[in-house]
């Protein structure tokens, strides 16, 4: 590998091999980099005592360790295929695979969905006499969670022990623990926990697993919670070859429990680290870095980086005013256009936006103007009834306790189980002391079932259990072609359905799902089983799975600033720059609370390579009503030299608020706009794009 395309401190960081090492460095600075060139130059600098095999590479999202995994093995060669590169929560998943039956799990569990803890969490608090409509079970959820990622385990301690919340969550916890367990299965937060578990209280298994990850890389690391540290810690053992990249600026998920700490107190976890900063943004256009210099700039208490570019120029930054939504998702298309046709890639074209309801009015455009366009994350796919019927049907076959999905399915498509058979099967199953599925195994022994349910109960079980023998043989979409044809799913869904169209699309999701297990299939080949393609599933959903759109695969990519993380395209628009929006409304109060949205518009700007494009409505439709619409205060940070003003100038009813006045009053004064009255500028091709 030819170390000369690395700068000083990269090089530095790249050659230190041993030992822990923080890179703390602004956006665009090469960070990811440094680790795909730390993992090259250890291959081929230790040939003989480092093998592939010996690196773990932590990513932030499974999208970007599939492209790290493969910038690997373009760099080095196929014998970089053994270098695990994935997130926390697959790595865990990993290690809980082979080892989780030492803690008295199923080697076979599962991983529960939101949709499953839900569930397990309004039980747990029926069981405990919380009325489970006066309080939102998604609440608790939230706040077991947070407990469980910030390493306590297994009961919170109440913070304030006034809140009801807390009160609740207090008594829930550990029933909902149980009943976690009881099912053979694990929650998200638990992929984290239980692997730390492993390693503190099997010394067998820390000696394994550190014998084999001595060298451990983690992207992001602004982004990783208490749960996440301590399993690293851990990991890393007594070498503690402990790599660790990242942004304090970009901290945007303390919402989810991160904690900005990790990085900034890296020392104090592994004592004695050595620390290199990168000051040269290669990414971005000089306007681009001083616009995000000066947004992030007026966040207080952060660690302070001077950041250079030479890309020196560079087409000013287009703060666009659009009458409408719908306007400015159409102006944001007619760009796309534009630039498409001055032969800019689709897919170096990514539109951003705070909240994934925005994303609806530019597919709309981009589906009009025949351009073709991958949302990230958000879509609604996995929530579609259709599609969890199907699932549940794969949850069932895997493991016969899983009894919120075992519900979910006996009956549907109808097949006379009704709701009598199940609440009486459902009091034997407590009474008795054994797993729902147990007690419609012991069908016929109840004497108080509706007649005729036995036999029927009786058909349900045998023809799971054939499928979970022909589910054994892989072939899993053939496999399932068939469960669905004799059960008559297609018939009963196209049958309830209101209309032929949705009926239409419901079939598609099917269509889809099946999709996935072909592609997934292909890709695990035979390791390809129906547990794997559900953890698989469960992993992908949180935050990433794709709903693809045709336009050959070049496409614009549509997501949330939040998954923009450490991506970069040559032209970015962000959407919605509007008070409520961008800062987002809940996150005006709390100081902590508007910097983190602050690190969020830094984020999204810092994803721009050549061109950025800053775009807000004057009027939004909130609940049926046109509302006026304040521009972002993020917008008046932005250096005026940096930008041109785009009004799109169209009639708009209601009058400008007193703000908005001023900030359009103050712009307008320190620069003339271009390309006022009628719109956009044409694209400058020639010049920086
Ligand atoms: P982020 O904070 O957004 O994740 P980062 O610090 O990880 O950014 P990278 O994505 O690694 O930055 O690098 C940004 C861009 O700069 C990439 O296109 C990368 O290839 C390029 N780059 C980094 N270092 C160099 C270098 N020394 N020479 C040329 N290009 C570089
Ligand atoms: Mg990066």
């Amino acid at each position: 590998m030819d170390l000369s395309k690395l700068n000083a401190p990269q090089r530095e960081a790249v050659t230190t091999l041993e030992g822990p090492l923080l890179v703390l460095a602004g956006a665009g600075s090469g960070k990811t980099r440094v680790i795909t060139h730390r993992i090259v130059h250890l291959l081929n600098e230790r040939p003989l005592s480092v093998t592939a095999r010996n690196i773990l590479a932590v990513t932030f999202t499974n999208k970007a360790a599939t492209e790290m995994k493969e910038r690997l093995v373009k760099m080095a060669g196929p014998r970089a295929q053994g270098v695990l590169v994935c997130t926390f929560h697959a790595f865990g998943a990993e290690m809980l695979r082979e080892d989780i039956h030492r803690l008295g799990w199923p080697k076979k569990f599962a991983i529960a969905d939101m949709g499953d803890q839900l569930a397990l969490i309004r039980r747990a608090m029926r069981e405990r006499q919380v009325d489970d409509r006066a309080f939102d079970a998604r609440k608790v959820l939230t706040l077991i969670s947070k407990a469980k990622n910030s390493g306590q385990e297994p009961q919170p301690k109440p913070e304030g022990m006034g809140d009801d919340y807390d009160l609740i969550t207090h008594m829930v916890f550990p029933s909902y623990q149980l009943a976690l367990k009881a099912q053979g299965s694990v929650d998200f937060d638990d992929l984290l926990l239980l692997p730390a578990r492993l390693l503190r209280e099997h010394e067998d298994l820390k000696v394994k697993y550190t014998r084999r990850f001595r060298f451990l890389l983690v992207d992001e690391f602004q982004d990783t919670n208490l749960a996440q540290m301590n399993l690293l810690q851990l990991l890393a053992g007594e070498a503690r070859n402990v790599c660790a990249v990242g942004d304090d600026d970009q901290a945007i998920y303390s919402w989810r429990g991160a904690e900005v700490k990790n990085i900034l107190e890296f020392d104090r976890h592994f004592p004695g680290t050595k620390e290199v900063r990168l000051e040269q943004n290669y990414r971005s256009m000089q306007t681009v870095l001083d616009a995000a210099n000066a947004v992030i700039a007026k966040n207080p208490e952060r660690k302070a980086k001077r950041m250079w570019t030479d890309r020196h120029g560079g087409e000013r930054i287009r703060v666009v005013t659009c009458p409408n939504e719908e306007e400015e998702a159409r102006f944001v298309a007619r760009e796309i256009q534009k630039h498409i046709a001055h032969g800019i890639p689709a897919d170096e074209i990514a539109v951003l936006y705070r909240t994934n309801g925005q994303s609806r009015p530019v597919e709309e455009s981009l589906r009009e103007k025949n351009i073709g366009y991958e949302v990230v994350g958000g879509s609604e796919f996995f929530d579609r009834r259709e599609v969890k019927d199907v699932i549940a049907y794969f949850k069932v076959i895997a493991n016969p306790k899983d009894e919120v999905s075992l519900l979910r399915i006996v009956n549907v498509p109808a097949r006379g189980i009704g709701d009598v058979t199940m609440e009486r099967l459902h009091a034997h199953a407590r009474a008795d002391n054994v797993s729902l599925w147990e007690a419609m195994e012991r069908g016929e022994q109840y004497e108080d079932l509706p007649s005729g349910a036995a036999g029927k109960v009786g058909e349900f079980l045998r023809m799971i259990e054939r499928y979970r023998n022909l589910f054994e043989g892989g072939n899993l979409a053939h496999v399932t072609r068939n469960l669905l044809e004799e059960i008559g799913f297609k018939e009963a869904t196209r049958a309830t359905a209101v209309s032929l169209t949705t009926a239409d699309k419901k079939l598609k999701s099917v269509d889809q799902v099946l999709n996935s297990l072909e592609a997934f299939e292909k890709r695990e080949g035979p390791k390809a089983s129906l547990l794997t393609y559900l953890n698989r599933l469960s992993l992908d959903t949180r935050q990433e799975e794709e709903d693809e759109v045709p336009g050959g695969n070049r496409r614009v990519t549509l997501m949330t600033v939040h998954s923009s993380k450490g991506l970069e395209y040559r032209l970015v628009f962000f959407i919605g720059m509007e008070e409520d929006l961008m800062p987002h409304k809940g996150m005006q109060g709390e100081p902590q609370n508007l910097e983190e949205e602050r690190r969020l518009c830094y984020v999204g700007i810092t994803r721009a390579k050549e061109l950025l494009y800053l775009t807000r409505a004057a009027i939004r439709v909130k609940r049926g009503k046109e509302v006026p619409c304040t521009p972002s205060r993020f917008l008046e940070d932005l250096p005026a030299e940096a930008v041109e003003l785009i009004d799109m100038d169209a009639p708009r009813t209601g009058a400008p608020t007193e703000q908005e006045k001023n900030f359009f009053a103050n712009l307008k004064e320190r620069f003339k706009p271009k390309g006022a009255g009628g719109g956009a500028g044409p694209p400058r091709g020639e010049s920086g794009v």
